[in-house]
């Protein structure tokens, strides 16, 4: 039976806090004897819900990945070493590269006459593009840097040879995604390509700029290399399979961290003085 009430009537009850249930075009066909006032209607038949499948039979149907380095990287060439590098998929990321940055793009010869190596510490989005490490205002401060210290980047075709060689690469062939860190899985899985790099090129000196270069070229020598920040690593000459690696900013940091120019200058000096020979690089 329903309630039949004029205006004054339900503005009192309203008044008063009590709630009304009053046909509407929606409700009409609702069956007056399920209508409650204040609160809802009781649930006679359980909801049907999805039936989630178990995560680790989900799980067991992706596809396994198979990851490792190139064999043979031990006795590569050097086209054979930048084929590997540009198909390796020994790491994750590989996945949505634009390209592996071997160091400089379509260099055919080893460049054997580089006295000098610089290890930075991974690609970057335009560096992927380019497929060349050290490019943008970066690789330009970077230039700046070597053209300082009287060296020129190996190989820079457009000019005659007539400076010593910088060969320029990353610790990190690939760029991690997101601008994050890279880890030290990818640290050391990408290592057999810096070090045979550095086996073809035979540098008398090696610049680690930044952190993850440091933890690549040192981790043999400087226990808990990875839990080392680099401004305590600067100032001292370190070894790598014999030849001497000296630590210092990474140009993409100077650029942020102007105030640390003069402190990179002085590891710039160090480095000079032990390409001049170890018996100066103290003084
Ligand atoms: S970062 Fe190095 S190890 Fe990882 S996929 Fe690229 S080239 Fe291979």
């Amino acid at each position: 039976m329903s309630l039949q009430l004029d205006a004054r009537q339900r503005a009192m009850l309203a008044e008063m806090g009590i709630k009304v249930w009053l046909p509407t075009a929606e409700n009409k066909s609702i069956p007056p004897e399920t209508k409650v006032v204040g609160k809802a209607a009781p649930i006679t038949q359980p909801i049907a819900r999805p039936i989630a499948q178990p995560v680790v039979e989900t799980i067991a149907k992706l596809p396994t990945v198979e990851r490792s380095l190139p064999s043979g990287i031990n006795v590569m060439n050097w086209i054979q070493l930048q084929q590997a590098v540009s198909t390796c998929n020994a790491c994750g990321l590989c996945e949505g590269r634009v390209s592996a940055v071997f160091g400089s793009k379509l260099l055919a010869e080893n460049p054997s006459n580089a006295n000098w190596l610089i290890v930075g510490e991974h690609a970057d989005d335009q560096e992927e593009f380019e497929s060349q490490a050290f490019v943008g205002p970066a690789g330009e401060l970077l230039d700046n840097m070597l053209k300082a210290m009287g060296l020129q980047r190996a190989p820079d075709v457009s000019q005659p040879i007539a400076k010593p060689q910088a060969f320029v690469t990353h610790a990190i062939k690939c760029k991690p995604s997101n601008h994050r860190k890279s880890t030290q899985q990818e640290i050391q899985t990408c290592h057999a390509h810096l070090k045979r790099q550095i086996e073809l090129i035979k540098p008398r000196v090696i610049l680690a700029m930044g952190q993850s270069a440091i933890q690549s070229l040192l981790k043999e020598s400087v226990p808990d290399i990875e839990k080392m920040v680099l401004g305590k690593l600067r100032g001292e000459i370190y070894r790598y399979q014999d030849i001497p690696v000296i630590v210092t900013y990474p140009p993409s940091y100077l650029l942020k961290s102007a105030g640390d120019k003069s402190k990179a200058w002085r590891d710039l000096c160090l480095a000079l003085r032990v390409a001049s020979g170890p018996q100066n690089a103290g003084n």
